[in-house]
């Protein structure tokens, strides 16, 4: 499971971070300059490996050869995404490179930006909404731009013409009525034959379901995750799998990854880790997903190195049917000092508990915090890539899980430059009432985001219990939206306590305003800008924010704690006691936990019916101009640093060096020339 950057901002996380985009000031020299390119509704970022000098000459080897090993994934998530995607994006590269025509021509132009788009998707679909990309530039243009370069160069399969191959390929980019979408999730339709992903082929979702309920053995306790790792075929009226191994389906890519596997597996940080590797570089070598889940729970133990990694066929959000996992890797190393603020967290664990302003009936009397470590990503690949989550759990197999547990990370490295590159890009400037919250949230913000989401996940959710015979699902419907209120206002409620200035989680008693005004104008506004016109608030998360803000909007009214208030003509939030404003996220924790604890639906009803639901249609309307007017870059993605070898004379290696100079094309041109040897047609 991954969280996405936009879970997280639900959390609580630092708001704009959903929002960077156009840079005001340029870095300093000597900075770290975050931001590379902005296009389409994509930003593309830049984040650093801080601490990555500091690591032994083993594990930055190991680092490197798992990188490399996570680099060499990538043509299978494009042939995963559609089976024309190779084709496409090989046709493309070779215009990008070779046209001699006019580039700044707007066929040609806008034929750039569509490249960059299927690089930034690894498909011809929007890698969040799903939907195939339109093509700004004519077949006309693409046909004779094809023409004017070398056959060569040109994904052609053996004895195909120009012509032949563009009459298979044009309809798939040109004609909106063919696949046009990656999943298709709408309900009633034939999910398979409607979705483009090729994780099927020839079947019907019938078929398909049939095909894997067979296989289920309901009293086997342990079952494997059947499905995750083939293509299901239609051939000669037969079903079957093709899997993904050494020898099977994508069998080249998966040899190259296995290669930089073994070389990883000589530079194991113990023999534990070596182990982890050697399983599943078996695994690559049988496709046995009982091999699979032994390296699951290998992985999962693995708890004493450094440097980690995922690296396999792993999230199955890309499948309409959910079984069929896209391949992703992160090779990443703890960051320690992050990671002693989520030990110290969990460690204190009882004394939080122990001194919430909730009911003692509805207290745990022993309460164990979530351990998470913080991590710094090294390389992203595959379905990270560039677009990345910020939090990873894994394994996904449920009863793996349960017995053996889960590793989860928080990625700070990613987080941070999301942060970075926020500031000055005008959103705050924007929508904070004045100079003084903007300096506020300047100088705690990315602190005191953090800091909530680690009280949200390590104590939060983990906190009180529920009444001796109350159902947990009595909230039914309302029951994720109050569970994220309470995890949310324990979080706020305790980011204000003078307790953690005593355990050094934050410099003062005047950290905490800031993540008090940015999620007090995030809950009442500015989410608002991720809702179109007419909408009201759907998603679990979103409606948790605005039922804490608009609850203590309105319970503060008669001291005037927060205010809503107009400024040449805009809307803003003014915060006018932040005491107060604590005691009212305490008394809304204390009956928010009050009803999750007695199961109290009616309850859960009112609350979230009455503040978290509808949307002011004129406020709605004000955020989204203002917001529009700042330009910004909804979705966000990263591009690698570079790693290089430094031998001596005799060859051996004594360092690995890592650069950030590299631009997006740039990356993706050299991913593409050395990283690429599955063929144009997988089957
Ligand atoms: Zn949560």
């Amino acid at each position: 499971m991954k969280k996405q950057l936009f879970l997280l901002l639900a959390m609580g996380l630092v708001f704009f971070a959903s929002c960077g985009g156009q840079k005001s000031t340029q870095p300093q020299e000597g900075e770290f300059d975050y931001t590379v390119e902005q296009f389409a509704d994509l930003e593309i970022l830049r984040y650093q490996v801080k601490g990555f000098e500091d690591l032994s000459l083993q594990q930055k080897e190991l680092v490197y050869y798992l990188s490399q090993a996570a680099l060499e994934g990538r043509d299978i998530l494009f042939d995963q995404n559609g089976k024309y995607n190779l084709r496409i994006r090989r046709m493309l590269e070779a215009v990008y490179t070779d046209y001699s025509g006019d580039r700044t021509d707007s066929n040609f132009v806008n034929m750039e930006t569509y490249l960059k788009r299927v690089w930034f998707s690894n498909g011809i679909h929007h890698h969040y909404a799903s939907d195939k990309f339109v093509p700004g530039f004519t077949e006309d243009f693409l046909r004779k731009a094809l023409e004017s370069i070398d056959a060569s160069k040109l994904p052609l399969e053996e004895g195909q013409s120009l012509d032949d191959f563009c009459a298979e390929i044009f309809p798939v980019m040109f004609d909106p009525s063919v696949m046009p979408k990656r999943v298709n999730q709408a309900a009633g339709e034939d999910l398979i034959l409607t979705s483009a992903c090729n994780y099927y082929d020839g079947v019907t979702q019938k078929e398909a379901e049939d095909f894997y309920n067979s296989l289920k053995n309901p009293s086997d306790s342990c079952p494997v995750m059947f499905g995750m790792n083939s293509r299901l075929v239609k051939e000669n009226g037969k079903l079957q799998e093709k899997v993904w191994k050494v020898g099977g389906l994508y069998s080249p890519a998966i040899e190259r990854i296995v290669y930089w596997l073994e070389k990883a597996a000589g530079v194991a940080e113990d023999a534990h880790q070596k182990a982890v590797i050697e399983k599943l570089i078996q695994f690559y070598n049988d496709g046995d997903l009982k091999t699979f889940d032994d390296y699951c729970i290998l992985w999962v133990k693995d708890l004493a190195p450094r440097v980690d990694f995922v690296n396999c066929f792993t999230e199955s959000y890309g499948d309409p049917l959910g079984l069929k996992a896209s391949w992703e890797s992160i090779v990443n190393f703890k960051d320690l000092e992050a990671t002693k603020r989520t030990e110290t967290i969990s460690a204190n664990a009882q004394w939080f508990e122990d001194h919430s302003p909730v009911d003692p009936r509805f207290k745990k009397e022993e309460v164990r915090g979530v351990s998470a470590k913080v991590i710094t990503a090294a390389i992203l690949g595959g379905d990270l890539y560039p677009s990345t989550a910020i939090g990873i759990n894994l394994p996904n197999s449920n009863w793996i899980r349960s017995h053996y547990g889960s590793k989860s990370v928080t990625i700070g490295n990613l987080t941070d430059a999301y942060n970075k590159a926020a500031h000055g890009n005008g959103f705050a400037e924007e929508f904070a009432y004045s100079n003084a919250e903007v300096a506020l949230m300047d100088k705690y913000g990315d602190l005191t985001g953090d800091l909530h989401t680690d009280l949200h996940e390590c104590l939060g959710h983990g906190s009180g219990k529920l009444l001796p015979g109350v159902d947990q699902d009595a909230l039914r419907a309302y029951g994720s939206t109050i569970e994220e209120a309470r995890a949310d206002l324990f979080g706020l409620y305790y980011v204000a306590d003078p307790k953690l200035v005593e355990l050094g989680l934050v410099p003062d008693g005047e950290a905490y305003k800031a993540e008090y005004y940015s999620y007090m104008m995030n809950g009442l506004m500015t989410q608002l800008v991720r809702i179109e016109p007419g909408n009201t608030v759907e998603e679990a998360h979103m409606r948790n924010r605005q039922l804490i803000a608009r609850w203590a909007l309105e319970n503060g009214k008669a001291e005037n704690v927060v205010e809503m208030v107009k400024k040449d003509g805009k809307t803003y939030v003014r915060v006018n006691d932040y005491e107060k404003l604590r005691g009212l996220f305490g008394r809304l924790l204390a009956e928010i936990q009050r009803i999750k604890s007695e199961g109290d639906y009616a309850a859960a009803h009112d609350l979230v019916e009455k503040y978290a639901v509808q949307v002011d249609p004129a406020l709605h309307q004000e955020v989204l101009e203002r917001y529009k007017e700042l330009h910004l870059a909804p979705y966000k993605g990263f591009v690698n640093p570079v790693y290089t070898l430094v031998k001596d004379g005799d060859g051996r290696i004594t360092d690995v060096e890592v650069s950030y100079t590299e631009g997006y094309a740039e990356q993706m041109l050299r991913y593409s020339k050395d990283y690429s040897v599955l063929p144009n047609v997988n089957e």
